[in-house]
């Protein structure tokens, strides 16, 4: 075992992990760990866009901005979370494009912007130009932009390190402060504890407890589940977004860009059917009311393809020229994965799990919350982890990028500033026991349970059960089914026992937190008696304002159980409206 010291330990790097780590080496002894190689992140893989009322094509504002970012969420925003985030975007993209971010650029040499869902001109008259972009990789280069300066900057990388365990010490007072993590190097199978004075977390989502995702083999919300295990509170973990156009049957993800360029949906009619359910911007309304559009016309028989079972994405009619340009990378993935051509035929597209929007509870400054009012010394959360809550209920497209940008920002200079006025507390005792006992049991378990059957029956019944819609019947049969897994987690093997590069054995570990994630985010949405935003229960259909907009806590119990609490929404101008586009 080896123990290290730094003043600040960022865990993860994604766009939120390398975005802190800018700002935090210049200011103190930083190290970031990171179970991918950084430009492996999900971040990379995002494509359409990242928003800020730069009004460079067209009349926009940062107040703009934030009603749509407000309404877009269903009113759970905290509002002075996201004036903060549409405020501060515009230096972002600046920010970005001074690092030499390739944006795509109007023939006046300004940086281009196009349309994206629930993004809109005065308060909801018209969809508005805000989202800045590069072509349709655009988290990619904001990846390779980000890494490139922590390599210009010296930023010092431990590479598939996995942090398993967060450390925590109480201080004179009796408070518990963030004192390290101890994580696993796949290389070598070795245990490393770091001690640090402020602890960063950046590791992004939890997709994968869905079985049809846009997600990465990798986003199994470890800090999540590291922090949950530690009593530590999550928040609003019921709302999760399905993007309405993953490819049919795969759930590899089609951009909204494509509707923002222009794509068109349409049922098997050939009818452009959102006409009927978002008369004003129509195709790009925010993508829960999409997705629940295209699942209604499913249901009522108007489903394309053999089995009636998804809609049409149409791209005919925009130009070749266009298309090439703009969507390169997405009409590849057409042609590859279901052997569709765009420029001539539609392609079948149905919603996949996309985004979480709830997580580790944070405040502006990025520092999580014990409890709903108190922090943890010494500990920050920002980007998919966290939950500040900038997208409410229902996150509007381009504005995550914008998130761990902004929120990666400030965790950075937040942490760095805390370390220099805090003292590096003691490590607990048997630091790394935890993490030992945990690899220890999973590789000397003789159990006949496997790993892939575990994980394909939750991503099975997350599927038929809490997707798009749900309802009490659906929410208690995999909750059900979860706390079986979990037994049957329990007496799970692995084949390899070695210590080199074993995948086996922390798939294993993160198959522990996706369980313990899809149990948060069922009991939370069980308890959650309206639709709001991503939460569509069949059985209660309105938005219920007088009794339930409020945020979700859950709170893990020692004996294992979940207890749930509420946390009051900020509210600074925007009162709850009907939500009509
Ligand atoms: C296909 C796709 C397209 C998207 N397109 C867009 C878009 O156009 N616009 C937009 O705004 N949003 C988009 N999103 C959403 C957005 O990309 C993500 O929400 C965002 O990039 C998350 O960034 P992050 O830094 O929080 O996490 P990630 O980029 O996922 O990075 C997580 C990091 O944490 C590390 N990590 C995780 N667990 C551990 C552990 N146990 N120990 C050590 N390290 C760990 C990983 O190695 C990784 O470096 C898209 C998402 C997907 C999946």
């Amino acid at each position: 075992m080896q123990t290290h010291k730094y003043d600040v330990i960022i865990v993860g790097a994604g766009g939120a992990g390398m975005r802190a780590a800018l700002e935090s080496s210049g200011r103190a002894r930083t190290a970031v760990l990171t179970k991918l190689y950084p430009t492996r992140s999900h971040t990379g893989a995002a494509q359409g866009g990242m928003c800020a009322a730069l009004a460079n094509v067209e009349d926009d504002n940062w107040e703009w901005h934030t009603f749509d970012t407000v309404k877009g969420g269903d009113y759970l925003v905290d509002q002075d979370a996201a004036e903060v985030m549409c405020k501060e975007a515009i230096d972002a993209v600046l920010d970005l494009e001074k690092m030499g971010l390739p944006f795509n650029r109007t023939p006046a040499g300004r940086i281009d912007q196009r349309r994206f869902g629930g993004h809109t001109r005065n308060h909801g008259e018209a969809p508005v130009r805000r989202s800045c972009y590069a072509a349709d990789r655009t988290g990619h280069m904001i990846l390779q932009t980000l890494y490139q300066n922590c390599v210009k900057q010296g930023v010092e990388f431990f590479n598939e390190f996995y942090v398993l365990d967060l450390l925590m010490t109480p201080r004179a007072d009796g408070v518990e402060v963030a004192s390290g993590v101890v994580a696993y190097e796949l290389a070598t199978g070795e245990i490393h504890v770091f001690n640090a004075k402020a602890v960063v977390l950046a590791t992004g989502g939890f997709g994968k407890v869905f079985k049809t995702t846009s997600n990465a083999h990798t986003l199994t919300g470890d800090g999540m589940g590291v922090v949950w295990r530690k009593g530590l509170p999550l928040e609003d973990m019921e709302f999760f977004q399905f993007h309405p156009t993953g490819l049919a049957g795969l759930g590899i993800l089609l951009s909204e860009a494509a509707r923002g360029e222009g794509a068109i949906l349409r049922n098997s009619e050939g009818e452009r059917f959102m006409e009927r359910y978002a008369p004003t911007i129509k195709d790009l309304a925010p993508r829960d009311i999409v997705a629940r559009s295209m699942a209604n016309e499913v249901r009522e028989g108007r489903g394309a393809g053999p089995h009636k079972d998804y809609v049409l994405l149409d791209l005919t009619h925009l130009p070749r020229e266009q298309i090439d340009a703009k969507l390169p990378d997405i009409t590849e993935f057409a042609r590859t994965y279901l052997g569709v051509e765009p420029y001539t035929e539609p392609v079948p597209v149905y919603p996949t799990a996309h985004y979480a929007m709830g997580g580790v509870p944070t405040n502006v400054e990025a520092e999580v919350l014990r409890n709903n009012t108190d922090v943890v010394p010494g500990l920050y959360a920002a980007g998919e982890v966290a939950c500040v809550s900038v997208h409410g209920s229902n996150r509007l497209g381009t504005n995550s990028l914008l998130d761990i940008n902004v929120f990666g920002r400030r965790a950075g200079i937040a942490a760095a500033e805390y370390a220099h006025s805090a003292e590096l507390a003691d490590l607990p005792v048997n630091a790394e026991a935890q993490v030992i006992a945990l690899v220890e049991r999973l590789l000397t378990s003789t159990g006949t349970e496997k790993v892939n059957t575990i994980r394909t029956e939750l991503q099975n019944t997350m599927d038929r059960n809490a997707q798009v819609f749900r309802t009490e019947e659906s929410l208690s049969e995999v909750e059900a089914d979860i706390v079986k897994l979990k037994d049957r987690y329990d007496n799970i093997a692995i084949s390899d026992k070695g210590k080199r590069y074993n995948s086996d054995l922390l798939e294993a570990v993160e198959l522990g937190f996706l369980l313990d994630l899809a149990q948060v985010l069922v009991v939370s949405a069980r308890n959650r008696k309206e639709s709001r935003g991503g939460h569509a229960r069949e059985d209660y259909l309105e938005r219920d304002d007088k009794n339930y907009m409020k945020h979700t806590m859950a709170y893990r119990q020692a004996d294992g159980s979940i207890a749930l609490d509420w946390k009051p929404v900020v509210v600074t101008r925007y009162q709850p409206m009907a939500r009509k586009y």
